[in-house]
């Protein structure tokens, strides 16, 4: 599956992150965030479409919880579905909050 950084999964509620990069995957070392738009510390960037994940380059990071959070693609070269539907309503945002400045 193919993230598009939307963003989507590293706002979600109970999502389960690695805490401490330095000590990899880890009983003790995963916590689940539980603040409802509670940013992920990893997450880097501010808009849909273009945030970044700090771990993602781990060789671990496949193994964590977050990595298949939400994730239903059965093909690595599909797009992610939930990221084009929150892309696809971003755009949606962007183009009415410009169309409303506008007038
Ligand atoms: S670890 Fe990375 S991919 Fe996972 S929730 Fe945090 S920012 Fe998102
Ligand atoms: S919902 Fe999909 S595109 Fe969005 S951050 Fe999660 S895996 Fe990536």
């Amino acid at each position: 599956m193919r993230c598009l950084r939307c963003g989507y999964c590293c706002f979600s509620l109970f999502v389960v992150i690695v805490d401490d990069p330095a000590k990899g995957i880890a009983e003790d070392n995963l916590k689940v965030k539980i603040g409802t738009n509670e940013r992920c510390q990893h997450l880097r960037g501010s808009e849909p479409g273009k945030y970044s994940c700090a771990i993602h380059g781990e060789s671990w990071y496949c193994k964590t919880p977050c990595a298949s959070y939400g994730q239903t693609e059965a093909s690595p070269d599909s797009s992610c579905r939930i990221g084009e539907f929150v892309l696809k309503k971003h755009e949606e945002h962007k183009k009415m909050l410009h169309e409303s400045e506008e007038r």
